[in-house]
């Protein structure tokens, strides 16, 4: 088999496409049918990745935990002995909780990591739902009785912009593993709602998350959707070390490029439906994919024809896989790439 580039260690699964909550911020189109990851294909493609070194996966969604069958999907990863995490919101944490001691116990847990976007309820709940922020504690208090370790996501927006910093300090001392700070992506229900940042104001921003960085006793991450653009990209997708597997069962380039709200149907991230294809053809065609990307980055940087957001990486990437026409609608957002206003 030719494969080149990063080593394969995780699937992302997206359980599901629904989610219990609603926020402001959210990137994914909810508009189309509900669907939820096929447990016998996941089955399979855990099979198939083994040997090609894929150990370990991560649920995101929508929210992960309200796949019809949350618990069966946990066993068969219990069953390939695949370490795993999941992203939640921790609406429901508390009826998930108890079933995790067994993969806990057989150290298959990884940290879990909670969504949580400002250091007080107001900040939280006011793009979440009431009540989220206090969910969260109370989610992370059980994960304190049950020593089950646990990590941060803050997506940057608007709001939370002056409580970075406090935002550390609370995860720190509330004993968080780790802090991950992303972006919020435009979309137009964030731009209507005005909770997008200027770009300046994000880069002032990346600055005071790399000081945090120094001073926090936990460990501070900035993600692909925050952090600087190198010349030369480099992230887990563009690594291809974590492979995105969508509820519908195909493999995409990524998952901050599939299901984005606004964006068009232009299925050009979608590498291979996997209920049809196997997994070392699919990853075959992805590498080709990854290696014509970075083909395209040179050019873009040999003839400067780089764009005024295009330091932000998903942005880039979200421009060079046609997501982002519909901005063209939002010609004086900061965000809005020349070509499409
Ligand atoms: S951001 Fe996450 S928790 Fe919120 S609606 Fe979207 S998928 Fe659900
Ligand atoms: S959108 Fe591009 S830069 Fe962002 S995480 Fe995905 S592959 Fe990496």
């Amino acid at each position: 088999m030719r494969l080149s580039g990063g080593p394969l260690s995780q699937f992302t699964f997206e359980a599901t496409n629904a989610c219990n909550l609603t926020c402001l911020h959210c990137l994914r189109d909810k508009s189309g049918a509900r669907h939820d990851l096929d447990l016998r294909l996941v089955d399979r493609l855990l099979s198939e990745g083994r040997p090609l070194g894929l150990h370990a996966a991560s649920l995101t969604g929508g929210e992960p935990t309200i796949h019809p069958k949350f618990d069966d999907l946990l066993d068969l990863l219990g069953r390939h002995e695949i370490a795993f995490t999941f992203v939640t919101n921790g609406w429901n944490f508390l009826e998930v909780y108890p079933k995790l001691a067994r993969y806990q116990e057989r150290r298959l847990l990884a940290p879990i990591m909670f969504s949580l976007d400002g250091a007080t309820p107001e900040t939280h709940d006011a793009i979440r739902r009431p009540g989220s922020f206090r969910r969260v504690m109370q989610a992370v208090s059980a994960c304190h009785a049950r020593e089950i370790e646990f990590t941060f996501q803050l997506i940057v927006n608007r709001l939370n912009l002056p409580e970075l910093e406090r935002f550390g300090l609370m995860g720190a001392l509330l004993g968080a593993k780790a802090l991950f700070y992303g972006l919020i992506l435009p979309t137009p229900q964030a731009l209507d709602a005005d909770l997008v940042p200027a770009p300046d104001d994000v880069r002032r921003a990346r600055d005071t998350v790399a000081r945090l960085a120094h001073a926090l006793s936990c460990e501070v991450h900035s993600t692909p959707t925050f952090a600087r653009a190198r010349p030369e990209m480099d992230c887990p997708a563009l690594r291809r070390s974590v492979l995105n597997v969508d509820c519908r069962g195909r493999l995409t380039f990524c998952c901050h490029l599939s299901g984005l709200v606004g964006a068009s149907d232009e299925d050009q991230d979608i590498i291979a439906d996997l209920n049809e294809t196997p997994l070392e053809v699919a990853l075959e065609r992805l590498t080709d994919r990854i290696a014509e990307f970075h083909k395209a980055r040179l050019r873009d940087l040999a003839q400067g024809s780089l764009g005024p957001t295009d330091d932000f990486p998903c942005q880039y990437c979200q421009r060079k896989f046609g997501k982002l026409g519909w901005m063209a609608g939002y010609p004086t957002s900061p965000w809005t790439p020349p070509a499409a206003s």
